[in-house]
């Protein structure tokens, strides 16, 4: 901002705009006129009043002057008188004083004091008390009489205080008397003025004097100055004058009474002045105002300049770095200018030639022309333009364009155009990149979401069958749990698993076992109504989620159809195959709806289904779920009593059948219950096998077994051999053998008691290579509960077990029925046949004894001769020789 003079530092303007300045000076011009001329009225009224007074004062000097000088007159002629009759009396002073006083005078009274003693006075009357008065000793008017005589002049002092009353001026005249040559002093003659007949009589009491009078005058004796009359006029500008009296002058002061007071012309002076000051500053105020507004439109059309030029300059700035063209038509001549910009995004010269509507139409794109001179057509009906067109350069390349313009009327009334041109390739390319982005983005999301479906359809389904998986199975049992199924709140499970499915798996490979479970897939869906749910939940296991609404029995005969249908063979690749299911069926009815049980439910029926044979169907019950519960508790227990070492081998003695010497014993397995006691396998076996620990037990008796022997035969005891129970997965068991080399097991001492129907219906390849090693390690092998199964001669070679036990079944008939004993004794042949020894088992009688002896068994054991019974037990009974006491 340019430095302003008259503006203050915050930029408002000052008080004193500078067109005022011509009427300041006026005004001070004018001012000081005034006073000039006010000051020169004063000062001629003040000289006026001056003279006047003069005048008037000169009158009174005069008289004064005259009164005193005629008093001293008077009183000189008696002085001289005097001086001439130094011896005179009062009579003469008195006669000599009356004729003084009959002149017109102010004379008061006459004293004659001869040798400085008052001894004369006129009059005497009112006067008398003054006669003896010394001077001498007088303080009053000793300096006074003092200095008349040794001066030899009058002394005029005064006015004083006069002891008979009133004021008085007093002149001492000394009186000298001529003596032998020289002048001899004869004394004093005081003559007492009066004061206020002085001052009456000199024009001062005049209550019409129109003047302030003072009058002072020096002390002879002092030389000090001393006011005898008037007000102090000190300081004021009075007019003065001089009394000549003697013995010095009195000096007369005066003033107009009050002072020189104001000049009377002076306020219409004034006034007048005022009003021409007036007359003459308002036209130059006016004036100063009009220049001052000239002046702030001159400012203010500056600062629009200014204004306009700095728009203009960020105009120019701003289409400079925008690359932006300006163009202007004339819409009624075509007359149309291009800046250089303009030219430049057009690729023309930029010679400043003349442009027309035919350059701008001739570089069009020509794809992009009929568009782009509808839209300036357009602009021109609408006053509003916008357009986006092609343009192509000389050269071949071309530019995108986007034009914008409107309208206006120039000042002149011309209606033109005005409008700007921006090259918008870049845009236009970013764009159609982006756009092919987006739709790259589009596609893949496209294909993402595709496998999106196709992954959340495989995590949901089992890519085998194409049936729902458990995740899919549980999905939707969770939703129904959440809303009761389909709002009947009656849902059932049918939980089917295949039976013999391993079997395929095994002997015709994995791709029969898939073509086995999709054929299984099928037979479900084929067998359930519209609205069942069927699902694969496991290797060969399915779900169908059904209504149960139509009751149990309807849930029966959809069971019953799916076991029926599943039992028919089906093919692959020419193989007949056969599989079975079961199933177990839970049913929930009731609003509230706990899927996870239902399914435990359906696991538990299955279970039961699977325990009752196969290929049938169980529903859950409230008995099923109680035996369920209590197995539970019992495996709970079996599996700790396991980790406690409750499982303890009995041994139940064998006998030869003629010396009834103890040939060897069975070991059987027994539970020490901690709460329940001594437990038989009927109360653990099935659990345990449930559990799969029988295997487990079945070591631990035998290494019990394999102790109890050493024990026994330390203790000098003699039992041959002990015989224990093998469980068929033990016979499954890969390391089973490796586990036996590790047991010092002698030959003969041991005997693996196998149930018939292990050995005999399984051809498995481990099993059979498990019995051969069994028996290279010196381990006898029996067959157990001979005569309940299915055991035939041919496996009985195959085989070649060292003993059979007859079954206690064949062995309770003997005694009653002859058929069971010729049955008996055809087996017992077959044995010897075969070099087979044949044990009896169950023997509860000596008569059954008897009999087996005679049909040809070689081993009894039964409850006839012993009760199994514990490792210790059993040595006090061997030792002891008990049996034979009782038989
Ligand atoms: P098993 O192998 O047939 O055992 C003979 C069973 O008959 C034993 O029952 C025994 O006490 C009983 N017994 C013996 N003589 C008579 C008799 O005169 N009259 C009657 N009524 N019964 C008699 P226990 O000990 O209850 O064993 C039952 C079954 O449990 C055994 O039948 C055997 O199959 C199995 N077992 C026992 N211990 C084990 C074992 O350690 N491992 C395996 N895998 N199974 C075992
Ligand atoms: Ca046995
Ligand atoms: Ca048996």
């Amino acid at each position: 901002m340019a430095f302003n003079l008259f503006a203050s530092k915050d930029g408002r303007r000052s008080w004193l705009r500078p067109t005022l300045i011509p009427a300041a000076i006026a005004l001070v011009v004018i001012v000081a006129a005034g006073f000039f001329a006010d000051r020169q009225n004063s000062i001629i009224s003040q000289e006026r009043s001056r003279s006047t007074v003069l005048d008037q004062v000169a009158v009174i000097r005069a008289k004064l002057e005259g009164n005193i000088n005629g008093n001293i007159q008077l009183v000189r002629g008696l002085v001289s008188t005097i001086s001439t009759e130094p011896d005179m009396d009062q009579t003469r002073f008195a006669a000599l004083a009356s004729n003084l006083f009959e002149e017109q005078s102010q004379l008061r009274s006459l004293a004659g004091a001869p040798n400085l003693v008052i001894k004369l006075m006129y009059p005497m009357e009112g006067n008398a008390q003054a006669i003896g008065l010394n001077y001498r000793t007088n303080d009053a008017q000793r300096a006074a009489a003092f200095l008349a005589r040794d001066s030899g002049k009058l002394v005029l002092a005064g006015p004083i205080d006069l002891l008979q009353g009133g004021r008085a001026f007093i002149g001492r005249f000394p009186v000298y008397v001529d003596g032998t040559g020289k002048k001899q002093f004869w004394g004093i003659v005081s003559a007492v003025v009066d004061v206020d007949r002085l001052y009456a009589d000199s024009g001062l009491l005049d209550p019409n004097l129109p003047l302030d009078i003072s009058i002072t005058a020096t002390d002879p004796a002092t030389h000090l100055k001393y006011r005898f009359f008037g007000p102090d006029l000190t300081g004021t500008d009075a007019v003065t004058a001089t009394v000549l009296v003697p013995s010095g002058g009195w000096e007369i002061a005066a003033q107009p009474k009050g002072g020189w007071g104001v000049t009377p012309n002076a306020w219409m002076l004034r006034l007048g002045m005022v009003v021409s000051a007036l007359l003459i500053l308002w036209p130059i105020v006016v004036t100063g105002r009009m220049v001052g507004e000239r002046q702030q439109h001159f400012r203010v059309l500056k600062d629009r300049e200014a204004e306009l030029e700095r728009l203009s300059r960020r105009l120019g700035l701003a289409l400079d770095s925008s690359q932006v063209g300006v163009w202007e038509t004339d819409i009624a001549t075509g007359a149309l200018v291009w800046d250089a910009r303009m030219n430049e995004l057009y690729g023309l010269p930029e010679d400043g030639g003349q442009r027309g509507y035919n350059h701008w139409r001739d570089t069009l794109h020509p794809d992009d022309l009929v568009q782009a001179e509808a839209d300036f057509a357009l602009a021109l009906r609408t006053g509003s333009y916008r357009s986006e067109f092609r343009v192509v350069h000389k050269d071949g390349s071309s530019r995108n364009i986007r034009a914008i313009g409107a309208v206006y009327v120039d000042t002149d009334g011309a209606p033109k155009i005005l409008g700007v041109n921006w090259d918008v390739t870049a845009d236009v390319a970013l764009n159609a990149d982006l756009k092919r982005a987006k739709e790259l983005t589009e596609a893949r999301n496209h294909e993402l979401e595709l496998a999106r479906v196709r992954i959340e359809h495989n995590a949901l389904h089992d890519s085998l069958t194409e049936l729902p998986n458990r995740r899919y199975l549980d999905d939707v049992l969770r939703g129904h749990a959440a809303t009761g199924y389909r709002g009947s709140g009656s849902i059932a499970l049918l939980h089917i698993d295949l039976d013999r499915f391993k079997q395929i798996n095994d002997t015709l490979g994995h791709a029969a076992g898939d073509a086995m479970l999709i054929h299984a897939a099928q037979v479900l869906q084929h067998n359930c109504r519209p609205g069942d749910f069927v699902a694969r939940i496991g290797g060969d296991e399915f779900v169908v989620m059904s209504s149960a609404n139509d009751g149990d029995s309807e849930l029966a005969a959809l069971a019953d159809r799916i076991v029926q249908q599943m039992r028919q063979p089906a093919t692959y690749e020419g193989h007949q195959c056969r599989f079975g299911v079961s199933i177990g069926i839970a049913v929930e009815r009731g609003a509230a709806l706990d899927v996870k049980r239902l399914l435990i439910n359906a696991d538990i029926a299955l279970y039961r289904a699977k325990g009752r044979g196969r290929n049938r169907f169980e529903f859950f019950s409230a008995a099923l779920q109680a035996e369920v519960v209590k197995t539970k508790r019992v495996a709970d227990e079996i599996l700790s009593g396991l980790e406690r070492n409750e499982f303890i081998a009995f041994y139940q003695p064998q006998f030869d059948a003629h010396t009834l010497d103890i040939v060897g014993v069975e070991a059987l397995a027994r539970w020490q219950h901690p709460t329940l006691g001594l437990k038989s396998p009927d109360a653990f076996l099935a659990i345990a096998e449930e559990l799969n620990v029988v295997a487990t037990i079945d070591r631990l008796i035998l290494e019990q077994s394999l102790a109890d022997l050493d024990r026994w035969a330390a203790a000098g005891i003699d039992v041959p051999r002990a015989s224990v129970n093998v469980s068929l997965r033990r016979l499954h068991d890969e390391d089973l053998i490796r586990g036996l080399r590790q047991l010092d097991i002698q030959p003969g001492r041991i005997s693996f008691e196998l149930v018939e129907s292990i050995y005999l219906d399984e051809n498995d390849a481990i099993v059979g290579w498990n019995i051969d090693q069994i028996k290279d390690l010196g381990i006898d092998i029996e067959i157990d509960d001979f005569g309940t199964g299915y055991a035939s001669i041919v496996s009985l070679q195959k085989l070649r077990p060292k003993r059979l036990k007859i079954d206690k079944q064949l062995v309770d008939p003997i005694v009653e029925e002859p058929g069971q004993r010729r049955l008996l004794a055809s087996i017992v042949d077959i044995g010897k046949s075969m070099g087979i020894e044949v044990v009896a088992e169950g023997v509860e009688t000596m008569v059954q004894a008897r009999l087996l002896r005679e049909l040809g068994c070689d081993i009894l054991q039964g409850y006839a001769f012993a009760r199994p019974m514990s490792a210790s037990d059993l040595a006090g009974f061997i030792t002891e020789q008990r049996w034979r006491k009782a038989s």
